[in-house]
């Protein structure tokens, strides 16, 4: 993977940073995976919610033990918990030149939350890519995975929760002409790379 993190592969106009884009997919669609590595290409931090959340669960803190539950059976964290922790997220200086969102918005709420954030600093959003991977290796990827909360019957229901909440979104971005559509099941390194050509196709 590493031979497209070259910078000739990045194309110019997202190569300079100032990119704020959002990976949206189903759990297992590739989202973490690609954000850390096209985060480092693109020299704006990776940004996944499901990872902080995770961390807040280790440390035990007081986030940590609000979600936990939550976590643990496949649904969401609720809306106005979520706006806190992305707004403090954003604000953080790292981010303040761009950022890839992993795992947020997943809701239309969560999606106008951050189109309000971004207005505050005077931003806006320049592209949302949408992987896209077939259910059923979606949960073979999953049981192969086997996180804490990757158990069949979480998957199955992170998925429902998926269609439910989150898939409405593609539509959102589609209807505003942000959205890209990329092939999520072809290898890894071809994802990253028509990741790439979609950001500089929008930057
Ligand atoms: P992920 O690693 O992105 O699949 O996230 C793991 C879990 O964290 C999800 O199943 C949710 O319970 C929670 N979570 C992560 N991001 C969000 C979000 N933007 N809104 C609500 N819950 C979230």
């Amino acid at each position: 993977m590493a031979e497209v993190a070259a910078a000739h592969e990045v194309p110019e106009a997202v190569r300079s940073g100032n990119l704020r884009a959002v990976l949206l997919g189903a759990p297992g669609s590739g989202k973490g995976t690609q954000a850390e590595f096209l985060a480092a290409a693109l020299g704006v931090p990776a940004i996944s919610t499901g990872a902080m959340l995770r961390d807040a669960v280790a440390l035990g803190s007081a986030l940590g033990s609000k979600v936990a539950g939550i976590m643990g059976s496949g649904a969401l964290v609720d809306d106005g918990l979520m706006a806190e922790v992305i707004r403090d997220r954003l604000d953080r200086p790292d981010a303040s030149r761009g950022f890839l969102l992993d795992g947020y918005p997943r809701t239309t709420g969560q999606a106008a939350t951050l189109d309000e954030i971004l207005e505050e600093c005077r931003g806006k959003l320049d592209a949302v890519v949408l992987l896209e991977v077939p259910e059923a290796v979606l949960v073979q990827r999953a049981v192969a995975r086997r996180r804490d909360d990757d158990r069949e019957e979480v998957i199955r229901e992170r998925l429902r929760v998926y269609r439910e909440k989150t898939e409405p979104l593609v539509d959102h971005y589609e209807r505003r002409s942000l959205l890209t559509r990329v092939d999520g099941e072809q290898a890894v390194a071809d994802v990253a790379a028509a990741i790439l050509r979609a950001l500089g196709r929008r930057a």
